[in-house]
Formats: structure tokens, sequence, C-alpha cells
């Protein structure tokens, strides 16, 4: 079985839909098998996106992701990374296919409502940044 780390942004919380991004996941058999609310802050934002820090938008999105708080999820299935982005739609929410929760959701290419690891390095990398053994099922 696959793992994934998914968050449910700032702006994801601020428009109250934890709720509709997990029932999304689950209808799909995916399993939520470690989740926390946390906010965090710019250091820990800047860490956990250190693979774009090069980008012109590292400063803004994480200013962003450190703004409000956010939704930690592991999330397990099979084919779960490519599955879960899937879910997601593409990154800027004018490009999503009908039906996505960026689609649906998103207000622009930043806030764009939920977040999901592209391949099984990062995940592993996202997974462990954010939570210890004791914290997965
Ligand atoms: P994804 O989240 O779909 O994997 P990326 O890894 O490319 O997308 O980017 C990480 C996050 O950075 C995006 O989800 C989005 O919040 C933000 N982002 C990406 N591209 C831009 C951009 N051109 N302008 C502003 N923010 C961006
Ligand atoms: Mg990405």
């Amino acid at each position: 079985m696959e793992k994934t780390l998914s968050i449910v942004k700032p702006d994801g919380v601020e428009k109250n839909v934890i709720g509709e991004v997990i029932r999304r996941f689950e209808s799909k058999d995916i399993k939520v098998v470690g989740i926390k609310m946390v906010k965090l802050s710019k250091e820990q934002a800047e860490g956990f996106y250190a693979v774009h820090k090069e980008r012109p938008f590292f400063g803004s999105l994480t200013d962003f992701m450190s703004s409000g708080p956010c939704v930690l999820m592991v999330l397990e299935g099979e084919n779960v990374i490519p599955r879960a982005r899937k879910i997601m739609g593409a990154t800027n929410p004018e490009e999503a296919d009908n039906g996505t929760i960026r689609k649906d959701f998103a207000s622009d290419i930043e806030h764009n409502i939920v977040h999901g690891s592209d391949s099984p390095e990062s995940a592993d990398y996202e997974i462990n940044y954010f939570f210890n053994q004791l914290e997965t099922v």
C-alpha cells in the first residue's frame, strides 16, 4: 500500500471544506491513516516547500501556508500518489478538470485548497517532515 501526504491548506480551512476534501478521498477508497491540525510557522512552511526555494512565488507561497491553520493528513491506498493528485486536479484551477477539488473550490494558482505529494520520494520526505511513527496507524 502506498502513502501520500495531503494538506488542506489555509484557504481550504477558511472556506470550511475540510470535510469535503476528506470525503472526496474517502469516497475513492483512500484511507486517512494520520491527521492533525497545525498552524505552520514561516520557517516550517519554508522547510516543507524547500524544493521550490528558487521559484519566484516561494515567499508568497510560504506566507500563505503559514497564514492560518492547515489540516495535515497521511493518506493510504493503492497508487494513492497519482490517484490523490487526480482527485485534486491541476495546480492552476483554471486548468483543472471538472469535478476536481481545485476546480470546485480553488480561487487561483497559489490558493488552491489542497496539497498532495508528487512522487514516492517526496511522499517519504513530506510524511516524515510532519508525522512521527506514533502518529500514523
Ligand atoms: P502542486 O501543488 O500541484 O504539486 P507545485 O508543486 O508546482 O504544484 O507548487 C506548489 C504550490 O505552489 C502550488 O500548489 C501552489 O500553491 C503554489 N504555486 C505553484 N505555482 C505557482 C505560481 N506560478 N504562482 C503562485 N503560486 C504557485
Ligand atoms: Mg508539488
